[in-house]
């Protein structure tokens, strides 16, 4: 199978922090398969280390309160166009984030409030009819 895989799962240094979310199971499921590294907020121009995010209104606004709703737009439609061209058979996304997360995101406030709803490139996603599942899906 080919692959998508939110990149700081796989070891690299994208999340906005500067830190990873390096995911040992993640790294165990994909073994054998071809993949794919997507990191959206870095490919749609945003540098690491970068302000928190969150959506709100289908907007991405940052912890300071800019809009940065145009940087999100810009690297998931980039990421898809890469993703159409790579024709995907299943994307493996992080949790919770407001571009990744497909299940969960924060609602905008900042106070760690979890809602349902999808993160801007998981919805481009789910749009696109591309299976996805994220890192809570793979067993230990
Ligand atoms: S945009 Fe996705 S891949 Fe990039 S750091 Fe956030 S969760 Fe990870």
């Amino acid at each position: 199978m080919k692959i998508a895989v939110s990149a700081c799962l796989l070891g690299h240094n994208c999340k906005y922090n500067g830190g990873n979310n390096r995911s040992q199971k993640v790294l165990r499921f994909v073994e054998g398969h071809e993949v794919i590294p997507v990191c959206p907020e870095v490919t749609g121009g945003l540098p690491t280390p970068r302000i928190p995010v969150e959506l709100r209104n289908g907007r991405a606004i940052n912890a300071n309160g800019e809009d940065v709703t145009d940087f999100f737009q810009a690297g998931t439609e980039k990421t898809m166009t890469r993703l159409a061209e790579e024709h995907i058979d299943l994307a493996v996304l992080q949790p919770r984030s407001p571009s990744c997360g497909c299940k969960q995101i924060y609602d905008g406030t900042f106070t760690k409030t979890l809602i349902d709803g999808k993160g801007m490139f998981a919805q481009a996603l789910s749009e696109a009819h591309i299976p996805m599942m994220d890192e809570t899906d793979i067993p230990e």
